[in-house]
């Protein structure tokens, strides 16, 4: 299946927003192939990141593919059931941004999701910490919403290089 091209920040088509997956789609098996073959692709050639979703190839559907280092899985149709009342400042960058530089912004520490695993089967399950502000990242591209969106303080930028040159 071809590797996709990464819509980058600044064209329109990121803040469209995505609509539900039709399981019965006969499209679908190769639309996430293509999912998860950009962002194996992704991985190897940034050196970082651990999750795609779907409108940054393109694709306006509410799908999300994570390759982490202990499991990798779709997440269809995700809907966020809880948040906790908790935040926590976390630095973001994304594939969208060629992950050039990073935002500093606020996420919530604890999240309840229900989605759809790729054989269709509902899941409702708790995602904390660095799962839980990567789930909320990758679900605003479901709504056109982007990490640099957040930003409070246009001061919290920072380089990729300069952001592993202290925080790594
Ligand atoms: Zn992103």
């Amino acid at each position: 299946m071809p590797v996709k091209e990464v819509i980058l920040l600044g064209n329109s088509e990121l803040r469209k927003k995505s609509t539900k997956v039709n399981f019965s789609d006969e499209n679908l098996n190769d639309h996430l192939h293509d999912l998860r073959d950009t962002l194996n692709y992704l991985q190897k050639t940034k050196k970082i990141g651990r999750a795609i979703a779907a409108p940054q190839i393109g694709w306006k559907r509410n799908v999300i593919f994570y390759n982490l280092p202990k499991k990798s899985f779709y997440m269809i149709n995700p809907k966020i059931l809880f948040k906790s009342g908790e935040i926590f400042e976390v630095w973001d960058s994304c594939f969208c941004f060629e992950v050039a530089f990073f935002v500093q912004i606020e996420r919530y520490k604890k999240i309840e999701v229900e989605y759809f695993d790729r054989e269709a089967v509902k899941k409702v399950e708790t995602f904390t910490d660095d799962l839980s502000e990567l789930i909320q990242h990758e679900i605003d591209h479901l709504n056109g919403i982007l990490a640099t969106d957040h930003l409070k303080d246009p001061k919290k930028i920072i380089m990729r290089s300069e952001w592993e040159r202290r925080f790594k």
